[in-house]
């Protein structure tokens, strides 16, 4: 399976915090350990609490697509042969206040709609210029 935006397109440059995120092959959540608060993306800082201290927990990979945009307009020329192209804002069943940006990617954009049920997949990439092998969690719609 191709990549849902072009090959040449920057893949994420993961970094302490979110390289399990971007590689597990799972779909993984930032939980705080201390107050138990679950966040997204990965931060320094847990946002209730303001503790330090998280540990990962897997999400089922269930949601739904909380709000999207249909991407008209290639804001690089590396988009330009892939407009128009679906941006949405999925909202996981299991943990609803962690919602994630992604692509998805077995729908054409014009199918997409605020409510459809989506469960992840994971979208191998690797990045030539740092040898990180990529899983990049990505959604499909659940018929
Ligand atoms: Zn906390």
């Amino acid at each position: 399976m191709g990549r849902y935006l072009p090959e040449a397109w920057p893949l994420p440059s993961p970094d302490g915090l979110n390289r399990d995120y971007f590689s597990a092959g799972r779909l993984l959540v930032q939980q705080c350990t201390a107050c138990g608060a679950v966040q997204h993306p990965p931060e320094e800082v847990c946002f209730r609490c303001q503790s330090f201290r998280f540990h990962n927990v897997e999400s089922a990979g269930l949601g739904h697509v909380y709000s999207y945009i249909v991407a008209h307009y290639a804001v690089s020329p590396l988009l330009k042969e892939s407009v128009p192209y679906g941006i949405a804002l999925v909202q996981l069943d299991d943990y609803p206040d962690v919602r994630i940006v992604g692509n998805v990617l077995n729908l054409p954009p014009e199918a997409l709609r605020i409510g459809l049920p989506v469960r992840v997949i994971f979208e191998a990439a690797a990045d030539e210029e740092t040898g990180d092998h990529l899983l990049v969690p990505q959604w499909e719609a659940v018929e």
